[in-house]
């Protein structure tokens, strides 16, 4: 009989089918709805990912607050996906609200700094360490804006990034590894530049393909994150990232350290929690409790090196920029974000909540004897459907299971929590409950049960 994680493929199809009707029959109004108004966007989204989920059709929200979404048809959701790292800190945090709130009639956008801003570089500096900051709207704006950066200050051209990796829309590190080598990962939309004169591949947890990339002399920085989050979960071996800052010290290029879903480590993200020294360090998502906003940071040394260089640079474009990004209403969000939410006391609760998961998930697993593995960074938790742990992107790639993991998020979903899609991240804020959390260990337990057939 053939398997998928070592559940039966005919069970995984049957399960699934049940789950989609089910969850189908319970949203009339939903459906309604987007027969309705779907149809003035491209493909019925107005964001193409929004197709990926692995619902029948998208849930619509009603409201959300704290871990808790509401959809159109008045079901309760607890919330576990938190727009995959957006909402980390919860919905709209309270303090986050009131600035929004108090900010809203003040204007929304100038192109000038407020006295918020200047809070807001201050606790940056505090909450992450002494770096000199910059504002962007995505996280995939603040990457490419530290590529520039780095390949400035270098001269040199190559990014080198992990097979399995993902740092956004990044067009220049779209690439993957296959037998050594690096090519374009397939599936981009619309791709001419020859991205492997842009970017390398090396692969995760492996110095030496770290270190036969770098001695070709072309490499700019080493982009990465300091857990592999984007394919399944894949933590850092042992002298993995001790080794990377000296191999880029070494060999001349900047390493630029990618937190954008690792601050769920802890206060100041991993490179403060495990004592990273990045060059360059970018984060986004949740920094300002939802409010679309970026930061990336120089250290002394890349901010002096990069300031010799823009006194000579020829006057122009710089190619860095996006006119809403630092305008006040991310300023206000950022400031209460980083001095009321941010903290030490969230992030303890988070964590032990997260450890409560993370233990449940475990047991529910051993419990079918099902060959998977739970992983856990921090907030973050991962169930991953084969052994593990995974050391490189390839294992990463081959633990994904697409359709056994969609039959299972349907399932959770219909039971009550949503789970973040493409991955199985379950993520823990302030306001996630324990009662929350329990009722997510029920249902995974109850999926496995029928998928397992205990
Ligand atoms: N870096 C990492 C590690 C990410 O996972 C992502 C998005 N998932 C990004 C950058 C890009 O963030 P955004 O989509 O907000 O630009």
């Amino acid at each position: 009989e053939a398997l998928i994680g070592g559940v039966s493929i005919k069970r995984i199809e049957a399960f699934a089918a049940r789950e989609a009707a089910a969850y189908a029959a319970a949203r009339p109004r939903t459906r309604a709805a987007l027969a309705e108004g779907a149809g003035a966007f491209l493909d019925g989204v107005p964001m193409h990912w929004m197709r990926d989920w692995p619902q029948p059709f998208p849930m619509l929200v009603a409201r959300a607050r704290g871990a808790r979404i509401e959809d159109l048809d008045g079901h309760k959701i607890d919330d576990f996906c938190l727009g995959d790292t957006g909402s980390m800190f919860g919905h709209s945090p309270a303090p986050v609200a009131r600035a929004i709130r108090a900010q809203a009639g003040r204007g929304l956008t100038y192109m000038l700094p407020t006295e918020d801003a200047l809070a807001a570089g201050r606790l940056l500096t505090e909450r992450f360490g002494p770096m000199l900051w910059q504002i962007a709207t995505t996280a995939t704006d603040a990457n490419r804006n530290a590529i520039r950066v780095a390949r400035a200050v270098t001269g040199r051209a190559k990014v080198l990034v992990f097979n399995g990796c993902y740092h956004g829309t990044v067009e220049d590190v779209m690439v993957r590894r296959r037998e050594g080598r690096t090519e374009a990962r397939p599936g981009l939309v619309g791709q001419v530049a020859d991205l492997t004169r842009l970017a390398v591949a090396a692969e995760f947890n492996d110095l030496a393909s770290v270190e036969a990339a770098l001695a070709g002399g072309d490499i700019a920085a080493i982009l990465t994150e300091p857990v592999m989050t984007n394919s399944c979960m894949v933590l850092p071996e042992p002298g993995f990232h001790a080794g990377l800052r000296d191999l880029a010290s070494r060999f001349g290029a900047l390493l630029i350290i990618d937190e954008t879903h690792t601050i769920s480590s802890g206060l100041g993200g991993y490179t403060r929690t495990h004592g990273l020294e990045p060059d360059i360090f970018v984060t986004g998502k949740c920094v300002a409790g939802g409010v679309a906003t970026a930061i990336w940071g120089l250290s002394r040394e890349t901010a002096r090196r990069f300031g010799v260089y823009d006194a000579a640079r020829a006057p122009g474009h710089s190619g860095m920029g996006t006119t809403l990004s630092a305008n006040p209403l991310q300023f206000a969000a950022l400031r209460a974000t980083l001095a009321e939410v941010m903290t030490p006391e969230n992030y303890a609760r988070m964590e032990a909540g997260a450890a409560r998961l993370s233990a449940g998930l475990t047991k529910a697993v051993t419990r079918v004897g099902a060959p998977w593995h739970v992983v856990r960074v921090g907030a973050r938790v991962e169930f991953i459907c084969a052994p593990g742990p995974l050391k490189n992107g390839i294992e990463a790639e081959a633990a994904h299971k697409p359709a056994l993991e969609a039959a299972i998020h349907q399932g959770l979903l219909n039971r009550g929590s949503l789970i973040a899609p493409f991955h199985n991240m379950m993520l823990i804020s302030p306001a996630t409950s324990r009662a929350q959390i329990d009722r997510l260990v029920a249902a995974f337990a109850e999926v496995l049960g029928q998928l397992f057939e205990t």
